[in-house]
């Protein structure tokens, strides 16, 4: 894997190269879609089109009218950046565009909506579809091969980390599934929402990455809960016990940023009753597709289906329900204070 550059210096580098490759004249600019509009899609689209210049388009679709009117409302506020238009459907969002970001929950709701894009009154046109949702790598393999087998461009999969605090600051890393000179083509456009764009292989390769990460996020959460519920049940104070943690080889990003133990991160969700953060219900469906993709590659998991199980229970609970997922520290008995 190559973090491919900086941010700053590689827009500078390569942002006259990249509207070159993709523009038919020396004066067209770009025409963007952007669809899905939830939590990270709203973040990403206004900061992709306040980076944008006045002749470049965003056409932006949702499901949600209310999204639309509320990122259109935000976009048309700022004094410079891209052209805005309110797609009628993600056909419209797309028929135009050079660049289509997908930003959706589930791999059906991205089959859904390729099958709504590739029609045949589609026009023919070298376009590149940047998906950036989590699903499974064989859903993105087969949308992909549909993108090709219709001669509309191609499909790359860069899902991405930062959650929705990395989405509205523009510092998210996207991770990047796609041949190398697609990867350095949609490199400058990935940066002007997010601070890495990590190449991580051929198309599917970036969700392969994003799965078997928060695989052991989702282990690493627990087994920092039980860690840190067992040294507190044998008396060590809990500032001392992540203290010894975090300079040892149990430190994690559960243990040193997101601490489960209320007092011990003061930014982390353990402060504020576990609200905000990286739901577990997010933390449930990136396991189930990790647990799926496993099976796919005949991978073996022997703590898959306990974490599994472990944040289902924990969801059931009422006082941990729709909480950051380091609430399983909660789900333990965990003493708080
Ligand atoms: P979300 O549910 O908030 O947003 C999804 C949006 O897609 C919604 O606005 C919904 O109306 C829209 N949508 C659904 N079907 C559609 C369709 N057919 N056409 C157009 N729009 C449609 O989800 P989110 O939190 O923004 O996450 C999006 C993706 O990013 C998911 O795959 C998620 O796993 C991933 N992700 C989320 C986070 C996070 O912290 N929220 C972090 C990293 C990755």
């Amino acid at each position: 894997m190559r973090v491919l550059a900086s941010a700053s210096r590689l827009r500078a580098l390569l942002l006259p190269l990249q509207r070159r490759s993709f523009a038919s004249t020396a004066s067209r600019l770009e025409s963007y879609g952007f669809i899905g509009l939830g939590q990270m899609g709203y973040q990403m689209a206004r900061n992709l089109q306040s980076k944008l210049t006045p002749n470049d388009t965003v056409s932006i679709f949702d499901v949600n009218p209310q999204a639309m009117s509320g990122l259109e409302t935000e976009m048309k506020s700022q004094s410079s950046g891209a052209r805005v238009e309110l797609a009628a459907s993600v056909f419209d969002a797309s028929k135009d565009a050079d660049v289509v970001f997908t930003v959706l929950p589930e791999p059906q709701h991205v089959q859904d909506v390729f099958k709504s894009i590739l029609t045949d009154s589609l026009p023919k046109k070298n376009r590149v579809f940047i998906d950036c949702s989590t699903i499974d790598p064989s859903t993105s393999r087969k949308v992909a091969k549909s993108v090709s087998d219709a001669g509309q461009g191609t499909f790359i999969d860069a899902p991405m980390s930062g959650g929705v605090v990395g989405a509205t600051a523009g510092t998210l890393t996207f991770m990047v599934g796609a041949t190398e000179d697609v990867a350095a083509r949609i490199e400058p456009t990935l940066l002007l929402m997010g601070r890495k764009a990590l190449h991580c292989g051929d198309q599917g390769a970036g969700l392969s990455a994003k799965l078997a990460n928060n695989y052991l996020l989702a282990v690493n959460n627990i087994a920092t809960a039980e860690a840190m519920n067992l040294g507190m049940k044998w008396g060590l104070d809990p500032q001392k016990l992540a203290g010894v943690l975090n300079v040892s080889t149990g430190k994690c990003w559960p243990s040193e940023v997101n601490n489960p133990v209320k007092g011990v991160v003061e930014t982390a969700p353990a402060g504020r009753d576990y609200r905000g953060g990286f739901g577990i219900g997010l933390m449930k469906k990136d396991l189930r597709l990790a647990i799926l993709a496993a099976k796919e590659a005949g991978a073996r998991m022997e703590l898959a289906d306990k974490a599994w199980e472990v944040y289902e229970e924990t969801e059931k609970l009422e006082n941990c329900k729709g909480r950051d997922f380091s609430v399983v520290y909660r789900y333990l008995g965990g003493k708080e204070t």
